[in-house]
C-alpha cells in the first residue's frame, strides 16, 4: 500500500480489533488502513464538504448528509479554507472593481459584523474580503489597499462616507446604481451560504468559522480536490 501522506510504500503492521489490515509508514511514523468504515476518513470528504457548504447547507446538515460528525465538518472547513487562502491566483493589473459590505452577526443579533469584499467588474470574481466589526477607516483599508496595489482603474462603491477618504478621488465612483453586479452577488451569497441567509436560525458562533466558510465560497475556484 502507498502511504497517503508521503506516497511511499508501507509495510503491513498487524490488524485492528475488527480484523482490518493495518499498514505502517516508516518515514512518517504513521499507521493507516486501506479503507475506513468511518466516512470522515475517506479521501473525497473535503470536496463533498466544500460542495455542500456552497449549496446552502449548515454544519449540522452537512454532518447528517455525509454521516460524519459535526466536529469533522468544522475541522475540514477550517483546513480547506486555510489551504485556499494560501493559494494566490495570478494578479491582473488595471481592472475596475466594485466594493460593498454585507451585514451579518456573530452569536447575537446585536453583535454586528460586516463582510467587506471587492469583485472584479469584468470576471465577477472576488478579489479580497475581510470580516470586520465596525466600518472604520482602519478596518476598511486592507481591502482598498489590495485594489490599489492591483492598479485599479476605477473603484465603484456605495455612498458610505468612509470610502471618500480612503480611495483617491480620480479612481472613486460613488453611485447606488453602478454597483449592481456586487449587489447581485450579495443575493447569491445569501442564498448559497446558510449562515448568511436571512430569517433562519442558522448563524455564526465564531468569526473564525464565518471567515472560513466565506473564504471557501469566494475562492472555491482556486481549489481543486
Ligand atoms: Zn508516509
Amino acid at each position: 500500500m502507498e502511504c497517503k501522506y508521503c506516497q511511499q510504500k508501507c509495510s503491513k503492521a498487524g490488524t485492528t480489533a475488527n480484523t482490518i489490515q493495518r499498514y505502517y509508514c516508516k518515514p512518517c511514523n504513521k499507521y493507516q488502513q486501506l479503507e475506513y468504515d468511518y466516512l470522515g476518513c475517506s479521501k473525497r470528504i473535503e470536496s463533498r464538504v466544500v460542495e455542500l457548504n456552497n449549496e446552502g447547507c449548515g454544519i449540522r446538515s452537512i454532518s447528517r448528509i455525509l454521516q460524519i460528525s459535526p466536529g469533522k465538518v468544522l475541522s475540514t472547513i477550517k483546513k480547506v479554507s486555510k489551504e485556499i487562502r494560501s493559494v494566490r491566483s495570478p494578479i491582473v493589473m488595471g481592472r475596475e472593481y466594485e466594493l460593498d459590505e454585507m451585514k451579518t452577526f456573530i452569536k447575537k443579533k446585536n453583535k454586528k459584523y460586516w463582510v467587506v469584499y471587492a469583485i472584479d467588474r469584468l470576471t465577477r470574481e472576488v478579489v479580497d474580503f475581510r470580516i470586520i466589526k465596525n466600518r472604520t477607516n482602519k478596518k476598511l483599508k486592507p481591502v482598498i489597499e489590495t485594489l490599489l496595489l492591483r492598479g485599479a482603474k476605477k473603484i465603484y462603491t456605495d455612498k458610505l462616507k468612509q470610502y471618500a477618504s480612503l480611495i483617491p478621488a480620480h479612481l472613486h465612483v460613488k453611485s447606488r446604481y453602478k454597483i449592481n453586479r456586487i449587489e447581485r452577488k450579495n443575493l447569491n451569497v445569501r442564498m448559497h451560504l446558510k449562515r448568511l441567509s436571512r430569517k433562519t436560525i442558522c448563524f455564526s458562533r465564531s468569526k473564525e468559522m464565518l471567515e472560513a466558510c466565506v473564504a471557501i465560497y469566494f475562492f472555491r475556484n482556486q481549489y481543486s480536490c
